[in-house]
């Protein structure tokens, strides 16, 4: 799974910190177990209401505070949401948006 952080963290593009967990069988590089669990929740979230096997891609526009507005792939389907959660991770708000 890809997404539009390219630079660093999956979630929030930090350069810093070294942290890897394997999400659907592709081993992806977080900044810390944070920001890892949140992905981790919103994969799942994304999967249980779609009904998808996996996740190609997702574009997270945002940050913690605001939440963010994203963008997911699966082969040619997508599907638009807003989520935010706690500062441990859980999820506060997830809001499919068209
Ligand atoms: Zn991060």
């Amino acid at each position: 799974m890809e997404t539009n952080n390219k630079e660093g963290c999956g979630l929030c593009n930090a350069t810093w910190g070294e942290y890897y967990r394997e999400i659907d069988g592709d081993r992806m590089f977080f900044c810390c177990s944070v920001c890892a669990d949140i992905f981790e929740n919103m994969v799942a979230e994304v999967k249980e209401r779609t009904g998808w096997k996996s996740i190609d891609y997702v574009e997270l526009i945002g940050n913690y505070s605001a939440g963010r507005n994203c963008t997911a792939r699966s082969g040619k389907s997508t599907f638009k949401y807003y989520f935010r959660t706690y500062s441990d991770g859980r999820m506060m708000k997830f809001e499919e948006r068209k």
